[in-house]
């Protein structure tokens, strides 16, 4: 018998990979996935602990749900399993099981392989099932193959977990220690993708680019050589990675982006502040100019490269001088997009408990500095495409009738008028219009435009 699955996701793509998995997982066992949680036979938050207020808003969500899984109980139309997964599961556990006893199951992001045998203890016994445990097998070598088409844009996680120990961020406890997937195993996985319809593969890892390991060769592997095995697979047209840290940043690696067509020129690089003193504090263990050489040793190998990058204000301690040096570095790199977030005081982590904690009005301040600053830049950038082609990968339907949604190789997302038969193909676009997030076209040809044959008819210039 069917049974309805519905996942909430929050957070970064491994959550949105970590969803798709648990669908497989538990498709043997009759679920299939719905798009709302009433009536469902079981519902997983999936979870994230990066930013403050992240448990309240899943108790919040735990009280609406609670109400539905006793109107299904009451309609006498079978049990809900409520679980809660990921990151604020793994950190908060316990707190879980003692505050929200009707949750039937919580767990962490390295257990949910186990998930048929958490079901079935959860079905027999009242009480809470908890798994936060770090299990010595990884999850990958005993997850099922993916059950269907994970769509024309994939994602696969090549590595988990992080060595690095920032001070303000909780992933290393939630997500653990550093760990990479072999490479056999991520080639036979983008293999059955490809086959399945993906044309685009976006590498996850918390710290995708430290991913290393033995390739079928015997030798090992950086990320740039498994970059260059996918980029042999027949009908894998662009592949991107994320995120990465500057300093695994590997010759090879950059090579990467001037030889193998495939790699997207698009880069997700966080620096975080701009303040040498701000990132000693932060232990990321480089400069600032470090990451301005680093960006152009990027740009020398690719020169269309569009920059990413995530970016705190308020960090413990931050003085105005400080923040003016992180717009100083935003305003010399230009990026094309980048997220920015006001410092979160994270439990159990040691910024928490170190340096003079800022008042919010001056991390609010900052942060709308910060952002109109990198909102101009991506306008800026978008406009550059304005009465130029692009090779676009429709991935989507639009909302709108007849349209159709994809991606430029720099991540901007564009819309035009055209046939849903043009839906998994790279077709040439004209940019009628930009938009801050987004680009408006039309479509030119019709054509399939290879990765390959294709060349970029614009040139990009850090927009300032
Ligand atoms: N591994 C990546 C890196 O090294 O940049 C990203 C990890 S984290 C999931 C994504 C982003 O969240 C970080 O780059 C950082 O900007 C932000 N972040 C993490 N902890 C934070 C905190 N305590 N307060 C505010 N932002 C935080
Ligand atoms: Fe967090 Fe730093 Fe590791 Fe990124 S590198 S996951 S910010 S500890």
């Amino acid at each position: 018998m069917t049974k309805k699955l519905f996942i909430k996701t929050w957070g970064c793509q491994m959550n949105v990979y970590d969803s798709a998995r648990m669908v497989d997982v538990l498709a043997p066992l009759g679920y299939r996935p719905v798009d709302e949680p009433d009536g469902a036979d079981m519902v997983i938050l999936n979870t994230c602990h990066i930013r403050e207020k992240a448990a309240e808003k899943v108790f919040s969500e735990l009280g609406r749900l609670r109400q539905l899984k006793d109107r299904k109980a009451e309609a006498e139309d079978g049990r809900m399993i409520l679980a809660v997964a990921g990151c604020v599961a793994q950190a908060e556990g316990e707190e879980i099981v003692a505050r929200a006893p009707f949750v039937d199951m919580v767990f962490g992001p390295q257990t949910y392989h186990t998930l048929p045998e958490m079901v079935a203890k959860a079905s027999r016994a009242a009480g809470s099932v908890l798994n936060t445990d770090f299990p010595a097998e990884s999850k990958f070598d005993l997850l099922p193959e993916e059950a269907g088409s994970q769509g024309v844009a994939a994602f696969l996680a090549v590595q988990e977990g992080c060595d690095k120990f920032c001070t303000f961020c909780v992933v290393p406890y939630t997500r653990g220690a550093e760990f990479s997937r072999p490479a056999g195993q991520i080639l036979a996985e983008a293999k059955r993708l490809v086959a399945g319809g993906t044309r685009e593969i976006t590498l996850l890892g918390q710290n995708v680019n430290a991913w290393h390991g033995d390739g079928p060769d015997g030798a090992t592997w950086g990320l740039g050589r498994l970059i260059r095995a996918l980029a042999e697979i027949d009908g894998l047209a662009r592949i991107r990675y994320t995120t990465s840290h500057p300093r695994d940043m590997a010759d090879d690696l950059i090579r990467a982006h001037a030889e193998v067509p495939q790699l997207m020129p698009y880069l997700h690089l966080p620096v975080q502040a701009g303040s040498d003193r701000i990132l000693a504090a932060m232990n990321r263990k480089h400069s600032a100019d470090d990451y301005r050489r680093l960006v152009d040793r990027l740009r020398d190998a690719k020169p269309d490269l569009a920059m990413s990058g995530d970016f705190i204000v308020g960090f413990p301690g931050e003085t105005d001088a400080d923040f003016a040096q992180t717009l100083k570095l935003v305003t010399e790199i230009g990026y094309a997009q980048a997220y920015s977030f006001k410092y979160s005081s994270r439990p159990g982590t040691p910024a928490a408990v170190e340096g003079a904690q800022l008042p919010d009005a001056v991390k609010e301040a900052r942060l709308e500095a910060l952002r109109q600053l990198l909102d101009a830049q991506q306008i800026a950038f978008n406009h550059g495409f304005v009465g130029r082609s692009v090779p676009v990968l429709f991935d989507r339907v639009g909302r709108r009738d007849g349209q159709l949604l994809g991606r430029s190789p720099w991540m901007q997302s564009v819309h035009a008028e055209a046939d849903e038969r043009l839906l998994g193909r790279i077709v040439e676009v004209r940019v009628d219009a930009a938009r801050a997030n987004s680009l408006a076209g039309t479509v030119v040809t019709g054509e399939y435009v290879t990765a390959s044959s294709f060349q970029p008819a614009v040139t990009l210039e850090a927009s300032a």
